[in-house]
């Protein structure tokens, strides 16, 4: 029986080799390793990357959408408790983001269409407290942003975007992360552009923020010992810069393998028990499918049955944030969408690695199933 992994991280180093090793080594024997010449070039590299004028790299994704919300905060005078409207299907840490800058989450349904932020409820959430509006390019679908920033406007927010899961996806023509005022990144090593550790960035064109955020993310110092802040340690290592710059580099082909692989999933995966993600007509707009997303009413049962095929596969993810415990103030509201994604998404395997033996495997596989 064949045997398919989920991720396979091991297969996605193996191809970067040696450049990886020597990136390594050559940090190793200039015995420099934060703040030097590989951040600052991964800084410079992935701004441009994005078309955005600022990147700064810090420690993790949570990281950077958390500086990116207390900068702001502090900059424009944001008072303790202010909302940030964000999904109600995300993955937790765009709401973790939102609470440890001090503000308040305030939870707007995802589509059914598209399992991202509901233009449709979105401007119902905005109240006199709202500051800023979180869309999460949940998968590696670009939210439509159009619509987002016609809110923003209207009301006079800042656009967050978390960008963690779209690295490289665009929204005609623009980069994600360059759409909204500032966008974090994280670059966890299953991510689309992932580091051999935890790494993240912020990206943005403005000079203001990025200016305070660095001064946050190295303990509140402008100058050395000197604290204007009660700031934060978070720095990305010159390792994994060395690393994340190399991979940078294939970063569009790899996305363009994994598009192929989901356009193949796509045609010919053809199952009544299993429902497909929507698909953009909009070459544009395309995914960069971070995940490949199916549907199905018994989806543990499908996990199970796929598992006994040997294929290996995920749930992103299986209890909505206002159903988490830790999230208790959020429970008294229901967003049905978000509930029912939680209830029947299953991510089926899909890296830039997966030969096409194992694609057809899968889909043979999918087509099997029977949810009697
Ligand atoms: C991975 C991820 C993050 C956080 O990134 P870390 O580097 O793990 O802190 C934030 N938001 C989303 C949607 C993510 O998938």
């Amino acid at each position: 029986m064949m045997t398919v992994k989920y991720l396979d991280l091991q297969r996605i180093s193996a191809s970067f080799e040696p450049s990886l090793s020597q990136a390594i080594k050559k940090v190793i024997d200039k015995g420099w390793f934060l703040y030097g010449e590989e951040t600052h070039g991964f800084e410079s590299d992935f701004a441009s990357f994005c078309g955005a004028r600022y990147c700064l790299s810090v420690a993790n994704g949570l990281d950077a959408l958390t500086l990116i919300l207390k900068s702001y905060k502090d900059l424009l005078g944001w008072n303790d408790g202010d909302e940030v409207i964000a999904p109600a299907f995300t993955f937790i840490a765009s709401i973790e983001a939102i609470n440890r800058a001090g503000l308040r989450p305030v939870l707007c349904d995802v589509s059914e269409n598209d399992y991202l932020l509901d233009v449709q409820l979105l401007e119902r959430c905005v109240t006199s407290r709202t500051r800023a509006l979180m869309p999460v390019h949940l998968y590696g679908r670009s939210c439509s942003m159009n619509q987002i920033k016609e809110v923003a406007n209207r009301y006079g927010l800042k656009i967050v975007e978390d960008a963690a899961q779209a690295h490289g996806a665009c929204y005609y023509g623009e980069r994600v992360g360059h759409i909204g005022n500032a966008a974090g990144f994280s670059f966890y090593p299953a991510k689309n552009l992932g580091a051999l550790g935890d790494a993240g960035a912020i990206i943005t064109d403005d000079e203001a923020l990025i200016l305070h955020a660095q001064m946050l993310a190295n303990y509140g110092m402008r100058q050395k010992y000197v604290h204007d802040a009660k700031g934060l340690n978070s720095r990305m290592d010159e390792l994994q810069a060395a690393v994340l710059r190399i991979k940078l580099q294939r970063l569009d082909d790899d996305n363009h393998c994994r598009q192929q692989i989901a356009r193949r999933y796509l045609k010919e995966i053809h199952n009544p028990f299993v429902t497909l993600p929507y698909q953009n007509a909009e070459k544009e707009w395309e995914s960069v499918y971070h995940v490949f997303p199916v549907f199905c009413r018994h989806r543990d049962k499908l996990q199970f049955f796929l598992e006994k095929k040997g294929i290996s596969t995920q749930i992103h993810y299986p209890i909505a944030p206002h159903r988490q415990v830790a999230y208790r103030e959020l429970a008294n509201q229901s967003f049905p969408v978000a509930e029912l994604l939680a209830d029947t998404e299953l991510s089926l395997p899909l890296h830039q690695k997966l030969t096409e033996e194992e694609v057809s495997y899968v889909i043979n596989c999918v087509n099997e199933y029977v949810d009697a």
